[in-house]
């Protein structure tokens, strides 16, 4: 039978009730033929609970045993679903990601997921069950530990599947009901995108908009996985959602797709190091092994042959981010004066294939948040998106006014 992998998020899986409703979904799919592959969210809001109860235990904690207690959210919504579709009826069975096994990194809390055998699963399905309900987000080191997939990262499970199972689609169920021109919580003008380029959307996803976990998109590009998004809450409608696709099955394209935002950002600036040849891997070198995750750079002029150093980070990583280049400095490794951290920044980008081809999409971006009265504090850019550092208390206004200017409202 076709198999068709179906992943709900959070807030589809955040009560019994939801878990029932998901349920009713998952078992018409079976009605319609498939055989099914859930893959389950923890209920939401109980991953952030698990992550603080971790960090007040142990700040500067053993990544290995956060895994241990973060993925545990997980195993409970899939057990709760495997009982719910046995008491409808539908034959199913859950799984943890080791017992399938889920073959990971062991790079933890941010793993990346290197095999999933399907001999385990086909079998049951051979056998006549008809729904594997899979705990996403987690997997299996080859030392034998638990593993996650980073924030998110149950998206990541999903397409992984899908591939591996030659799935015939993977749907995203979430709480809304496709993918927008921005996230529809900061702006109401947000439009709903039938359809999205692979390229757009991983930018989007890498730039914050979290509706899918980078990740699960560039594994959908890379095994051409037929990827929807849609909303576990509406009716039935098998047209629903918005479909990742390649660029060239996509009619009218804009110049700008969407505008993402990363709320939690921090700048941190080293103050006068040595301009010298080896600074930048002196300075993140350490960083890179502190796992911490540098985003933006930019060096000023030297003067008499020193340097500020600017970077960004999330901020829940300053502390160790401070720690890293402080024990470098203990070490001699660098010098620096000061360390100013800089904790309510926010990232704005714009992001469209359309850029390869425009010119003026800076320039129109500068112009929109200069008459905003919003400073810049650092630039980036690429092909196809330009991204900025704000002050976070500028942030909606700043999306809602390029959101605008663009006319993403228009389709
Ligand atoms: P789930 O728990 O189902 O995985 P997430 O909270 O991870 O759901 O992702 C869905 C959320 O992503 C939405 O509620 C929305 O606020 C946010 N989001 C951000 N950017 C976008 C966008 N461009 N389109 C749709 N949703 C977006
Ligand atoms: N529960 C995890 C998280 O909140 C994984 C996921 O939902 O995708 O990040
Ligand atoms: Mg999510």
């Amino acid at each position: 039978m076709p198999i068709l992998v179906m992943k709900f998020g959070g807030t589809s899986v955040a009560t019994l009730d939801r878990i029932h409703r998901a349920s009713k979904r998952v078992a018409r799919e079976v009605a319609n033929g498939y055989d099914v592959i859930v893959i389950v969210s923890a209920m939401s809001g109980r991953t952030n609970e698990l992550v603080g109860w971790v960090e007040e235990t142990s700040p500067l904690f053993d990544a290995r045993e956060y895994d241990a207690v973060v993925s545990s959210g997980e195993n409970v919504t899939a057990g709760l679903m495997a009982l719910r579709l046995q008491e409808m009826d539908v034959p199913a069975r859950s799984w943890q990601g080791w017992q399938v096994p889920v073959k990971t990194t062991g790079v933890h809390s941010a793993a990346r997921i290197e095999e999933i055998p399907s001999e385990n699963i086909m079998a049951k399905f051979g056998e006549g069950m008809r729904v594997a309900v899979v705990a996403g987000f987690q997997g299996i080191a080859d030392d034998g530990r638990i593993t996650t997939l980073g924030r998110g990262g149950s998206d990541t499970t999903a397409v992984a599947f899908a591939a591996a199972f030659g799935a015939e689609r993977c749907d995203i169920y979430t709480d809304v009901d496709g993918v927008y021109t921005t996230d529809p919580r900061i702006s109401d003008k947000a439009r709903k995108l039938d359809r999205i380029a692979f390229e757009e959307m991983l930018e989007l996803a890498s730039l914050g908009a979290k509706v899918l976990q980078t990740r699960s998109v560039e594994l959908a590009m890379r095994y051409k996985v037929k990827l929807r998004v849609l909303s576990s809450f509406e009716e039935y409608d098998p047209n629903a959602g918005t479909l990742v696709c390649d660029e060239e099955d996509i009619m009218e394209s804009k110049v700008v797709a969407g505008v993402a935002y990363q709320r939690d950002e921090a700048k941190m600036t080293l103050i006068s190091v040595a301009d010298r040849p080896g600074i930048a891997s002196a300075i993140f070198t350490p960083l890179a092994e502190a796992g911490v995750n540098v985003d933006m750079i930019v060096q000023n002029i030297s003067e008499e042959g020193r340097t500020d150093m600017t970077f960004s980070c999330p901020v829940d990583q300053v502390a160790r981010a401070e720690k890293a280049v402080t024990d470098a400095k203990a070490r001699g490794d660098i010098n620096f004066h000061d360390i100013v951290a800089d904790k309510d920044v926010a990232k704005i980008s714009v992001v469209g294939i359309g850029m390869r081809s425009h010119t003026g999409i800076a320039a129109k971006m500068f112009d929109v948040l200069s008459k905003e009265g919003i400073n810049i504090k650092v630039i980036t850019t690429s092909e196809i998106k330009i991204s900025v550092l704000i002050d976070r208390k500028y942030m909606e206004l700043a999306v809602q006014a390029l959101h605008d200017a663009f006319e993403l409202e228009k389709a």
